[in-house]
């Protein structure tokens, strides 16, 4: 665990889920420079978290890098517990996420779905547990947010790529209906942002390093976005600015896979 910046204790802590790289990382210097102690969580790359938190301290903000696996649930309390000693929280952001090799459905293994649904999904709501039980007024918190990162796959279904990925993103579209009316009357509102094609390292992960780039002239706006622009949806669904958008999925995927 890494700490750094001020002793400013009063700021609202926001964690970041996989904030070492891509979206995460975005949404985690752009939390800073919105005022908020950000937790700067990883799985893997510690390297990546410490150079996110030495940017974040650079520039005068406060932040501190915690490993932690949100497909493991002991991971998750030691992560929640550590965001306790920076301050209150206010936001939950639900970034971490993986997919695995392209392949269709036939040949999955029962192993690769358990890590799949474990990891983006059981994982985002047993942290979103662990956030209610410190924001909900009912039990004594003063409320809060929490943003979950969905995909547009959820509405295409990534056939013969990632169905599986595509299946555990449907599932956080629906909890985050579903949790939205759960808590709203405890002072929590809950949002999910449905990226589309964004430039990071997960299409790397997937096997297809050159998904992003090649996948431009068939976008609606000819090319993919930017962890920065996700981050900026993110950002806003956290902030005061949102007040009355709970239950609410925004698209942030320049105008693909979205309905009338
Ligand atoms: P990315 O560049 O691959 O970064 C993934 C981040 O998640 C890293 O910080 C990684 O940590 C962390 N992570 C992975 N597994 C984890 C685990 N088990 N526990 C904790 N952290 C873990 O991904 P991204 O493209 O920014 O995606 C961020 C979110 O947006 C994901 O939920 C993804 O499904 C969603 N999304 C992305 C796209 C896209 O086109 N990029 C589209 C739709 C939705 P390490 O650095 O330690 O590995």
């Amino acid at each position: 665990m890494t700490a750094a910046g001020g002793s400013d204790t009063a700021a609202p802590v926001m964690i970041v889920t996989g904030g070492s790289r891509g979206i995460g990382a975005a949404t985690a210097r752009l939390a800073a420079q919105a005022g908020y102690a950000v937790v700067v969580n990883y799985a893997q790359r510690r390297d990546a978290a410490e150079a996110v938190v030495a940017q974040i301290t650079a520039d005068g903000g406060r932040a501190e890098a915690v490993a932690g696996d949100v497909g493991r649930e002991a991971d998750i309390l030691a992560l929640f517990e550590a965001a306790d000693r920076l301050g209150r929280l206010a936001v939950l952001v639900n970034n971490a996420g993986v997919v695995d090799a392209a392949q269709p459905v036939v040949e999955m293994s029962a192993e690769r779905l358990e890590r799949m649904f474990r990891i983006n999904a059981i994982g985002s709501i047993l942290c979103a547990r662990e956030a209610i039980r410190r924001m909900a007024t009912s039990r004594g918190g003063q409320g809060g947010v929490i943003v979950n990162l969905g995909s547009a796959a959820s509405k295409l279904g990534a056939a013969n790529q990632y169905v599986d990925y595509a299946s555990a993103k449907g599932a956080i579209d629906t909890f985050t209906v579903g949790l939205a009316r759960e808590v709203a009357a405890d002072g929590i509102r809950v949002a999910a942002v449905r990226p589309g094609i964004i430039d990071t390292d997960i299409h790397a992960s997937g096997g297809i390093p050159d998904r992003a780039a090649s996948m431009a002239p068939s976008l609606p706006m000819r090319r993919p976005g930017t962890a920065e622009e996700v981050a900026r949806a993110i950002l806003w669904l956290a902030s005061d600015a949102a007040s009355y958008s709970s239950g609410a999925i925004l698209d942030v995927s320049g105008a693909r896979a979205v309905l009338p």
